[in-house]
Formats: C-alpha cells, structure tokens, sequence
C-alpha cells in the first residue's frame, strides 16, 4: 500500500471526511483490520482565507509548497490537496499531485454524461483553472447565475467550513441546482469538500459528484494499484517517479 498526503485544513471538516473516507474505503476494499497508511498535514485555514480574499495566490502557493514538501518527508507517495479552491495554484506546489478536477472529470465521464452544473466557490465556479480544466477533459460546464453563485459561495464560508449545517441553506442550494437542471444540467459537481456536509445524492434529481469522495477514493485505489496510474484519463497528473 502506498502512503497517501493528505494536504489538509481548507477546512479542516472536510479534512476529517477524507480521512474517514480513505480509512473507509481500504476496510471495504482489503477488509479485516486494514486501515489507510496515511499522513496528514492540516494548515491553518484562517491564513489561507486572507489570502485567497487578498488575491495573494503566490503567497498561498508558497505555504502549500512546503506543506506538500513536508508531507513528501513524512513518506507520502500520493499527494492528495483536500481543496477545490486551491487547485488554483496545483502547478506550483513543486510535487505532483492526484488533481481533484481530473478525477472528478474522469467520474462525470465515465457516467456517460457531458454537460454538468458546478457548485463551488466563486474561484472554482469563476476561473478557468477548474472550469477550463473540466472543459479539457470533453466537459460542458454550467455554473450558476451570479446571485446564486453568490449564495453558493456565502455558505460555503459562513456556514459550510465551520461546521454550520443549516436546512434554509440546503433548500437554498437545492433551488440552484434545480435551476442548472433547468438548464440542462445532466448531473452536478458538488465543487467543494465541504458541500457533501450539506447535500448529496438525495437532493438532486440528476447524479452529483462529490469531489471529496472521488479524490479520495481515487487516491486509495491508486495506493492499493486497483487502477493503472499509467493511462487513465483521470490520473494525469500523476507522475510515480518524482514523488520522492
Ligand atoms: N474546501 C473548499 C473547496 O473545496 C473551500 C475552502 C477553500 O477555499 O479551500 O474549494
């Protein structure tokens, strides 16, 4: 079993659902007392937030970069980066990592379905570091109207990273993918690890795609080599030599 990195804390309760996850997952694919041989670097997300609001990406990047290095001392063999948002600055984090976007693509595809509603945070919904990502992997994707990314986005920060799980948000989000299906969304991508606290399966009509379990399903599969990290679409990002 290869060692997953867990680059954490963008919140911390989505970190805490990856590393169920990713424990999980192993039980059920080895069974017995089998558990993920992990290692967990957590930040402190109220930095982070600052910068992400200040526009200060490079500054960000810097403080992930040797977040990740420390997580490639301590022995990870598959960098997993428990973040949508920060994705936005995957290419300077100087080790590869298993892309969030690529391996939710990879699900969306492999349901047969193209076009799909993102929810998110502004940054995710807003800049082509994710939009544009999906895009080149044959995807047409739907976001939001400004007011309701505004109200996706909202919830995500006063509510969803604190921990706070209210039901007049989840009817709010609710309503926005009703309206992305009116669009012609076929499925939804749930954009941000915190959004699975809030909704899932149950609320939509069409497939979501919850971009926590992906990842760190995926992330397991590859540990155990239950998939090639070779061709697969979904795994392009991953490069086995230069993680050490
Ligand atoms: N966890 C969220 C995401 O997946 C938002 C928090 C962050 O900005 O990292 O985008």
């Amino acid at each position: 079993m290869k060692v997953i990195g867990l680059l954490g804390g963008m919140s911390w309760e989505s970190s805490i659902e990856y590393y169920r996850i990713v424990n999980e997952r192993v039980r059920d694919r080895l069974g017995g007392l089998h558990s993920a041989h992990c290692v967990l670097y957590s930040v402190d997300f109220a930095a982070i937030e600052r910068m992400q609001a200040a526009g200060h990406w490079t500054e960000a990047a810097a403080v992930l970069r040797d977040a990740a290095r420390a997580l490639v001392r301590a022995g990870a063999e598959i960098i997993v980066l428990c973040t949508n948002t920060m994705h936005k600055v995957a290419d300077d984090l100087g080790v590869p990592i298993l892309h969030i976007a690529d391996t939710t693509a990879a699900a969306v595809r492999g349901a047969g379905l193209t076009r799909v509603g993102l929810l998110g945070t502004a940054f995710t919904m807003e800049q082509d570091f994710y939009t544009g990502r999906l895009a080149r992997h044959g995807l047409d994707v739907l976001v939001p109207e400004a007011e309701d990314r505004a109200v996706v986005h909202r919830i995500i920060y006063e509510e969803l990273v604190l921990g706070v799980v209210r039901e007049d948000s989840r009817q709010a989000y609710r309503a926005v993918m009703a309206r992305l299906i009116e669009r012609g969304a076929q499925g939804v991508i749930l954009g941000c690890t915190e959004i699975e606290l809030l909704i899932g399966q149950a609320d939509s009509p069409v497939p979501v795609f919850p971009t926590t379990r992906l990842h760190a399903e995926l992330a397991v599969d590859l540990a155990l080599g239950l998939v090639d990290d070779g061709g697969a679409e979904s795994l392009i990002s991953v490069r086995g030599p230069d993680f050490r």
